[in-house]
């Protein structure tokens, strides 16, 4: 593995059947980078995520995770990501206190650290007045922030969000994507999918997924200029038409 690569992955494949899902892909993600996964539905974004997250066996090629094997080390890789996905995110029926103390302790923080990091929480997000309500009651915009930074809670070397902002509000998408900057420069890795053109815009490098092979993958500037176009949105449609 490479240095400062903190994902590398190579011809990997996943086929259900006769089916190939995921096509021989290939690509790698430095340390600190936010990486965009972008397809259309169906492409193959969540299949492929499986895989990198020690969910899914491949049926073929290799994946490094923060320096662990798909295959050898899928416990290994759990313990040193984050992930956070549109459907399942925190518990509705607990509050907000009670899920930050639930998943610190799934991820094996102690009382002590839970309570330090609740505290920190708390100043950060502004939580004061929502600490003690039930997250069900909460706007989805604050579920997503919420469930974020729970993922971030045991310091991992990366993060998988699939989709977090789907449905929110533009205001709460620039201010979700505020904290994925400040993760970043912390040194964790991003590792995100949207269907959000302008959340294209704002990752450091973007690939993009047709029909399970990944056809391109750059700098969103680099992106536009090799399909001469002027946004992200026309990237997306020029590859999804071909
Ligand atoms: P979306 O944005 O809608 O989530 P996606 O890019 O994440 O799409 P996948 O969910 O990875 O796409 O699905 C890729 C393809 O693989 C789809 O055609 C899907 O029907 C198929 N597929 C996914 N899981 C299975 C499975 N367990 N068995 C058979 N086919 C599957």
């Amino acid at each position: 593995m490479g240095k400062e690569n903190i994902i590398e992955v190579e011809n990997l494949t996943k086929m259900f059947g006769d089916f190939t899902a995921v096509n021989a892909i290939s690509f790698k993600v430095k340390k600190g980078e936010i990486f965009g996964f972008l397809g259309a539905n169906g492409a193959g974004k969540t299949t492929a995520m499986k895989m990198l997250i020690g969910i899914a066996k491949p049926t073929s090629g290799n994946a490094q995770i923060a320096n662990f094997d798909v295959y050898k080390n899928p416990d290994d890789i759990k313990k040193n990501i984050g992930y956070m996905s549109q459907k399942f995110a925190l518990y509705d029926d607990l509050t907000v206190k009670e899920n930050i103390t639930f998943f610190g302790g799934i991820y094996g923080l102690s009382r002590t650290q839970i309570n330090k990091k609740t505290i920190e929480l708390t100043e950060e997000l502004n939580l004061q007045e929502v600490i003690n309500q039930l997250v069900g009651s909460l706007p989805l915009g604050w579920k997503q922030k919420i469930s974020f930074s729970v993922a971030l809670l045991h310091n991992p070397k990366i993060i998988f969000l699939d989709e977090p902002t789907s449905g929110v509000d533009p205001i709460t998408r620039r201010q979700f994507w505020e904290m994925i900057y400040k993760a970043a420069n912390n040194g964790t890795t991003i590792f995100v999918t949207t269907h959000y053109m302008d959340e294209a815009e704002y990752c450091d490098r973007v690939s993009i997924m047709v029909n399970g092979k990944i056809e391109a993958l750059d700098t969103p500037k680099k992106l536009k200029e090799l399909f001469k176009v002027d946004t992200m949105n026309d990237v997306f449609l020029k590859l999804a038409r071909e």
